[in-house]
């Protein structure tokens, strides 16, 4: 719902396209999709760093992280999700015209909501990346214990638990963890970007 009035965009004289040239090299958003425990935070660490280390620059979006600040007033109800979802993807946005590559660390269980931020962004610029792994998995790994506390009922509402998650309908990138391990990933994730043509610009004008 559209609450304000009497508000313009205000361009910059500064391109999207400029920055990118200036970065040498494209922006988009890994928007990084799983249970809970599947491992979008480790995954999504190691390639900021790796893309660090490449000159690229890259900037983590972490469910957690960002529920302490920007969303801290929302909670885990459909609604609430949702719109923690759609704050995501208006951030991304603005990372990616800043010249960035955005990662994005959330469950973000629900296939509509997913599609409402790539509806948002350009062709290209949204790259759906589902870590898949059974909730058996997630469960016997269960970094933060947050499994053993659904299971207790001391949590409500828990992906994969007593609420649903949505698995990617035509993702851009899989990532089976169950398979591979953290490296794997992480070059895989490499290599589509490189293949992709996302890590560098066209010209220098472009
Ligand atoms: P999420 O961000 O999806 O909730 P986390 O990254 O916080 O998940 O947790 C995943 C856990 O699983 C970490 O403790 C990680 O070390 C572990 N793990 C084991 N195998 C893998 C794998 N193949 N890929 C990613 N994480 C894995």
């Amino acid at each position: 719902m559209t609450k304000s009035t009497n508000i313009v965009w205000h361009e910059s004289s500064v391109t999207k396209a400029q920055r990118q040239a200036q970065n040498g090299h494209k922006s988009a958003v890994l928007w990084f999709t799983g249970l809970s425990g599947s491992g979008k935070s480790t995954i999504s660490v190691e390639l900021e760093k790796a893309l660090f280390e490449k000159g690229v620059r890259a900037y983590r979006l972490d469910g957690d992280n960002i529920r302490h600040g920007l969303n801290k007033n929302l909670g885990f109800s459909a609604e609430d999700r949702s719109e923690n979802i759609r704050r995501i993807g208006e951030v991304s946005k603005l990372m990616l015209d800043a010249g960035l590559f955005t990662l994005t660390a959330f469950i973000s269980p629900y296939q509509e909501d997913r599609d409402q931020v790539r509806d948002i962004l350009e062709t290209g610029e949204f790259i759906e990346v589902y870590v898949k792994a059974s909730v058996e998995t997630c469960e016997a790994r269960d970094p933060k214990g947050l499994y053993k506390k659904a299971r207790n009922g001391e949590i409500k509402g828990f992906t994969g638990i007593d609420a649903p998650y949505e698995e990617p309908v035509n993702p851009e990138i899989t990532l089976d963890t169950d398979v591979l391990d953290i490296e794997a990933s992480v070059a895989f994730l490499l290599d589509y970007l490189q293949d992709n043509g996302y890590l560098q610009t066209n010209s220098p004008t472009a």
